[in-house]
């Protein structure tokens, strides 16, 4: 029994067939799809501060912002960037946000978005593998880059060619450091046209490099290209909603460096024409005054966030009516957390349907949506295939799994990543030869083409939607000078609607020997060397011994079954 055999069963859309044209991102926003809508329509909206960036002004800024880099930068003593070279944005989201991706892209670079909150341990991965030759960094964090270019050997004339201070639209009084600034690249000459990558470079040629750990190890480079980009409008559009009026607007909260937030966030509302509210961060009251304020309709979320919206009193305070549409998406989404998010909205005076997405950062992410008409009559279900996808389930013995049953979903289309960036094993492993990219979750389809997502086969864990990667945390802890072996998981927490990272480890003198404040001190340890996101808020177990296969392979199921008997404490 092989994937070759002609018994595969194939799942296909039930959209017909979306052209997708062979042309960089930036053509495709901004050549073919721009001209749809007027210059002076607002692209996207500062919430703390009002700022509007009109598309015109997101046009013009990107071709100035590309001169910028390219010819003004080396002038002032920066890197001399090439068309293929790579940046990196390393900013909370901010207005300046789409200027620097659709500047640098203009420009022929890649885009590699590092998480905000990494240590500079974490950063210095990604620096590296991703080979990025210059950072845009938000004022608030020049402290990373600082301890990150200490740990590098880079020294205080290199930090100068490699930092470019991301503050346009923002407060002129944060810090700069004496560093080179966005504004310094602006209005000193502007890019004729952008750097091209049609035909055979479009799908050749990455644009975007998130991190992503995938099914297994550490992060690596998600080699999205620029027809994996240009292939969402196309694939999304047929069944995305959009209100006749054109009054639709979208509330930006999810981070712009996870592929969710940049492309579902940045490309995809440029293509449809929908200004976006762009907040820094989740804070319940100004998303909720934005939501009344801005008259948002529609919003992309994680499961937090609606629990938020459940609990916080914002949601009684402002006008929420405006709302029909609130999409979740990264993570699972409870049928109750959707019944009491519905129930909650209703008291206010708003009727949104609660829709879900599903992708992952290799689908450039997404694969499936769950129209907003079958929310309810398909509640917990994230939708049928997009335009151009395919499907397959794949049982335990490579075989397709029989009609509604689970199976592990695998993917093919024009979205699936070209790779991982200087990972062939890594790719062969995840990408068959014949193109299905094997995702990991495990799903069952209905009859009428709908998929439930039911189990994740894979090691990540998925916190508030934020990537968890336990090998990550594993060489954290096994660092710990009375740690002798460990193994993380994630915990499901019904009360904040996550998983939580729980470490199962093993003390040098034993179970027994092990003093009693020790899993406290472990925790404390090892939030002062990860992300917030990877703190140990499901706890820390001490066992005899890590449960392992006779090949030495982490037996993680063995302890997830062992987590579901073990009370998270609090
Ligand atoms: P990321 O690459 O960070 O976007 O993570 C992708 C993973 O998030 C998927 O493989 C799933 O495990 C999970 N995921 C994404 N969307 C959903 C969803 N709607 N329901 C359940 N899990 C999801």
């Amino acid at each position: 029994k092989h994937i070759y055999t002609k018994t595969t069963k194939i799942y296909t859309s039930h959209i017909p067939k979306q052209p997708i044209p062979e042309e960089s991102v930036f053509t495709n926003i901004f050549s073919t799809r721009f001209n749809n809508f007027p210059s002076t329509k607002p692209a996207f909206i500062d919430a703390s501060t009002g700022r509007v960036l009109t598309r015109g002004e997101l046009k013009d800024l990107s071709f100035q912002l590309g001169y910028g880099l390219r010819s003004q930068f080396p002038s002032q003593g920066g890197y001399p960037l090439q068309r293929g070279d790579t940046i990196m944005i390393f900013s909370p989201n901010s207005i300046g946000w789409p200027i620097m991706v659709f500047g640098s892209i203009a420009a022929g670079l890649k885009v590699t978005m590092a998480n905000s909150a990494y240590t500079p341990r974490e950063l210095e991965h990604q620096w590296k593998d991703s080979g990025a030759k210059v950072v845009f960094v938000h004022p608030s964090l020049i402290n990373t880059i600082h301890e990150l270019f200490k740990i590098l050997k880079l020294d205080a004339s290199e930090a100068k060619k490699r930092i470019i201070i991301a503050n346009w639209g923002l407060d002129p009084s944060l810090p700069t450091g004496g560093y080179t600034q966005i504004g310094d690249l602006l209005g000193k000459g502007a890019l004729k046209e952008e750097e091209k990558f049609n035909g055979k470079l479009a799908r050749q040629e990455t644009a975007y490099l998130c991190y992503s750990s995938g099914t297994t190890g550490k992060p690596k480079g998600v080699e999205t290209t620029h027809y994996n980009l240009v292939s969402i409008p196309s694939i999304i559009g047929p069944v995305f909603p959009r209100s006749a009026d054109g009054s639709d607007v979208l509330i930006g909260v999810l981070p712009f460096y996870h592929v969710y937030g940049a492309v579902m966030l940045i490309q995809f509302p440029l293509a449809i024409g929908t200004p976006v509210i762009i907040m820094q961060k989740f804070d319940p009251n100004l998303f909720c005054a934005s939501i009344e304020k801005y008259k948002v309709t529609m919003a992309l979320v994680v499961p937090p966030i609606c629990l938020a919206l459940v609990h916080h009193p914002a949601t009684t305070k402002y006008n929420m009516k405006s709302l029909r549409i609130l999409t979740s998406a990264a993570a699972p989404l409870s049928p109750s957390l959707v019944n009491t998010t519905r129930s909650k909205l209703a008291s206010v005076g708003a009727d949104v349907m609660i829709n879900q997405g599903y992708g992952l950062t290799e689908t450039s992410p997404s694969t499936h949506y769950l129209e907003p008409q079958d929310s309810l009559k398909k509640i917990g279900s994230v939708g049928r295939l997009l335009a151009n996808e395919e499907a397959r389930l794949v049982n335990d013995d490579v075989d397709d799994a029989k009609e509604g049953e689970p199976g592990e979903l695998w993917i093919r289309g024009p979205n699936i990543m070209k790779g991982y960036l200087n990972n062939q094993a890594a790719t062969k492993d995840s990408i068959t030869p014949d193109g299905w990219f094997k995702t990991g979750d495990v799903a069952v389809r209905d009859s009428e083409g709908y998929f439930f997502i039911v189990d994740r086969r894979k090691e990540l864990i998925k916190y508030k939607g934020f990537q968890v990667p336990p090998a990550e945390l594993e060489a954290v802890l096994i660092q710990h000078p009375e740690i002798v072996d460990v193994a993380v998981i994630g915990v499901h927490s019904e009360k904040d609607a996550t998983e939580l990272p729980r470490a199962y480890v093993v003390h040098a003198k034993g179970t027994k020997g092990a003093p009693a404040d020790f899993p406290k001190r472990v925790q404390k340890w090892t939030e002062q060397r990860v992300a917030k996101h990877k703190f140990l808020r499901g706890g820390v177990v001490v066992l005899d011994a890590i449960p392992k296969s006779e090949a030495g392979k982490i037996l993680r199921r063995e302890l997830r079954e062992r987590a579901k008997k073990e009370v998270i404490p609090e």
